[in-house]
């Protein structure tokens, strides 16, 4: 206490303001400390708030997955602005980016460079991507050196169903009425090797398969009638576009062992396949047809189709579709042929409804392909010999047969090589045509060998088709007559295993 006594005024002074100084920094310290605690309560709401940000981001790579695109727009708004969310999204956005610039160039692989490009620029960000940029200015080059084809420059080839097995295909034995059939498989059958190697040539060669609606537009007016006009399409320079049809892909029982597929079903895969039964009865699943074979080509040359394009593949009725037994012959047991009968009885189980049902399905999938159905008449009838009443009976047979199976189709294919008019005839004024036309169909094709048959009327497609089969093989390779040099090199595609007898092709 006596050393209290002792402070000067001075020394109180001091001390005062070293206590105001301490009390001013507490003060500023408590302040500090309210500061940060502040700031860290602010950043935690906001990080709180920002949370939903995951969920749109799992949709997205979800749906890029399964080959769809489209990343919600507010991902984006939120993932700019802040840097600890980016680095979460980003390598699920990345692999979103490659998916979707892997189906732009599909698109462009396929020759829709309007669709690539449109696609590419939906990218999220491709405004300002520099490699996407660099891609769509690409496109754009090449979509501008493209060759536009009239679809009267158009060729249109077709097979019948395929010859897995030449030995039996091609046999030749004792009885005249299997030499009849098998002079018939030697004219209009193809090969497995020689389907193969044709889709090869023509690859190579620079064809593009395209649909017959490519070559068309079509507009309905108020009366409910389809006109038509031409539709130009556009190729690089090198390619040609081709149109391709198949021609009675139902499995005639007449075809019975001649060594091809006995139908057409629903592969593990989820896409149309074959069945298929070997010289020593075993039954086999795998491409033993044209539709497998050229899926699995497409799939490896997806250059060789525009925007996706695949073939027609015409039908008739009166053994039922695809392999399957869905005539009302087999329904009603009437009408039967011997060999409708004989199918009967090797299967008591047969039930019409399940046969229905089954072809349906199997007509679904290969629709779901890509490949569209025509008609071939129900009855396989000669179009120009028929008279009015056996072309309306035909057809709405084949309308109330067929047409519920394949979903209907505007598109009919004549059957012998026939047309509905004489090269001399206005085809539009031909009653055949007025009453095909009248119910429902558009497109219309014979059978051609000139290398593009194609009038476009206001009302009508008419097109020429080629058979690439063994009759034109034959005489180009032996026949001194080669129609089909445009397309193939024939002596190289005939297959070895093709008998050479020149009775067995009439020519
Ligand atoms: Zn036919």
């Amino acid at each position: 206490m006596p050393e209290q006594r002792k402070l000067t005024k001075k020394e109180i002074r001091r001390r005062k303001r070293q206590r105001e100084l301490r009390i001013k920094i507490t003060i500023l310290v408590i302040l500090l400390v309210v500061l940060v605690a502040a700031i860290v309560l602010i950043v935690r709401a906001r990080k709180k708030e920002e949370a939903p940000v995951n969920p749109p981001v799992q949709t997205s790579s979800e749906s890029s997955q399964t080959g769809r695109e489209e990343i919600p727009s507010q991902t984006s708004a939120a993932s700019a602005s802040d840097t600890e969310i980016v680095v979460t999204i980003e390598p699920e956005q990345r692999t979103g980016r490659d998916e979707q610039i892997a189906a732009a160039m599909l698109k462009a692989t396929q020759y829709d460079y309007d669709g690539a490009i449109a696609a590419l620029a939906a990218i999220e960000g491709a405004d300002s991507d520099s490699e996407i940029i660099a891609m769509m200015a690409d496109l754009e080059t090449q979509k501008s050196a493209l060759v536009g084809f009239s679809p009267t420059e158009i060729t249109h080839i077709f097979f019948h169903s395929l010859v897995v097995d030449p030995a039996r295909g091609f046999s030749i034995t004792d009885s005249d009425s299997w030499n009849n059939g098998t002079a018939g498989f030697c004219q209009w059958m193809t090969t497995v090797d020689e389907f193969n190697a044709i889709m090869q040539q023509m690859y190579d060669r620079g064809y593009v398969i395209v649909s017959l609606y490519d070559m068309v537009n079509m507009t309905t007016d108020e009366n409910g009638v389809v006109h038509l006009t031409p539709n130009t399409i556009y190729l690089p320079q090198g390619k040609t576009p081709f149109v391709m049809s198949l021609d009675d892909t139902c499995y005639y029982h007449s075809y019975d062992g001649r060594g091809c597929a006995t139908r057409l079903i629903v592969g593990e895969d989820g896409r149309p396949t074959c069945e298929y039964v070997d010289a020593e009865g075993v039954g086999h699943v795998g491409d033993y047809d044209c539709i497998p074979l050229f899926d699995h080509f497409l799939d490896a040359h997806p250059d060789f189709s525009y925007r996706g394009a695949k073939g027609t593949v015409a039908l008739t009725g009166y053994n039922g579709i695809l392999g399957y037994r869905t005539d009302y012959c087999y329904r009603d047991r009437v009408e039967l042929t011997a060999d409708q009968q004989a199918w009967l009885d090797a299967n008591p189980n047969y039930n019409w409804e399940a046969e229905c049902e089954a072809a349906k399905r199997v007509a679904d999938c290969i629709k779901a392909d890509g490949w569209t159905f025509a008609s071939h008449t129900w009855g396989h009838i000669r179009i120009g010999d028929a008279d009015m009443e056996w072309l309306r009976t035909d057809t709405q047979k084949f309308k109330e047969y067929v047409d519920p199976l394949i979903g209907g189709t505007d598109i009919i294919i004549f059957a012998h090589g026939q047309d509905l008019a004489s090269w001399n005839e206005v085809y539009s004024e031909s009653e055949k045509f007025q009453y095909l036309k009248s119910q429902g169909y558009n497109i219309y094709c014979n059978v051609d060998s000139s290398q593009y048959f194609v009038q476009i009327g206001d009302l009508y497609l008419r097109m020429g088709r080629r058979n690439l089969d063994g009759y034109r093989l034959y005489e180009a390779v032996y026949g001194g007559n080669d129609r089909v040099s445009d397309l193939i090199d024939a002596a190289s595609v005939f297959d070895p295993k093709r008998p050479t007898d020149a009775w067995l092709y009439e020519l």
